[in-house]
């Protein structure tokens, strides 16, 4: 973030005025709606852009429980009196055959947005292994490439990414990087 050197009094009523320079340049007309984010100390004004929840699209969307849907999405999931009943699903039971739709019923709709490994912690120096999404590589006793480094939980590479698996994984982890010292200070038992 780049400070801009502008500061403001907010007035009696919690109001400051953006500079007319900086509204031509973001493109902020009157009325336009801006969207409040907070980050710990921080305050960010981002001009508000409806979008679909499920596929991102810009555009005209629909309220349904206070979360914004487009018209495409909608087609999908069936509801009655604001509730979800089902969902139509798109298959395709061979290479050959044709796509066709079948409905489920379903209580809800849960999205999954997919998920970034939090690994910058060694991704400069270290030169660790990972696979291509940037998931740590590790062996059963979840030791990287890297000689001393061990890695637990969200981070490795794993088929399931579950509280359970990972408290086990650091448990594995601890114990392998407790002999790994013993073994640097010539205790092996
Ligand atoms: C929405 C959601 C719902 C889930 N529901 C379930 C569920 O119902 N049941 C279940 O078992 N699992 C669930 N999970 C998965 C579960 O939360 C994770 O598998 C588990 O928390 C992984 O534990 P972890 O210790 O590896 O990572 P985390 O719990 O993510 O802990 C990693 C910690 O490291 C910190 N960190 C990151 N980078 C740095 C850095 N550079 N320096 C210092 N600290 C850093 C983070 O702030 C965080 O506190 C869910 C996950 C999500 C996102």
């Amino acid at each position: 973030m780049k400070s801009t050197g502008i500061i403001r009094k907010i007035d009696e009523l919690g109001r400051i005025v953006l500079p007319i320079e900086m509204r031509r340049t973001l493109e902020i007309s009157e009325r336009d709606a801006l969207e409040i984010y907070a980050d710990g100390h921080t305050i960010v004004l981002k001009k508000y852009v409806n979008t679909c929840v499920f596929c991102g699209n810009p555009g005209k969307t629909h309220s349904f429980r206070e979360k914004n849907i487009c018209k495409g999405c909608i087609k999908e999931i069936k509801g009655t009196q604001g509730k979800v009943t089902s969902v139509l699903l798109e298959t395709r039971p061979g290479a050959s055959h044709e796509a066709m739709l079948i409905e489920e019923s379903a209580d809800a709709v849960f999205i999954f947005v997919g998920s970034v490994p939090q690994t910058s912690l060694v991704s400069g120096g270290f030169n660790v292994d990972t696979d291509e999404a940037g998931y740590i590589k590790t062996d059963g006793c979840m030791a990287s490439s890297v000689p001393g480094l061990f890695a637990a939980g969200d981070v490795r590479v794993s088929p399931f990414r579950q509280v359970v698996t990972a408290a086990g994984e650091g448990a594995v982890a601890a114990h392998c990087a407790a002999a790994y010292i013993d073994k640097l200070k010539g205790e092996i038992y």
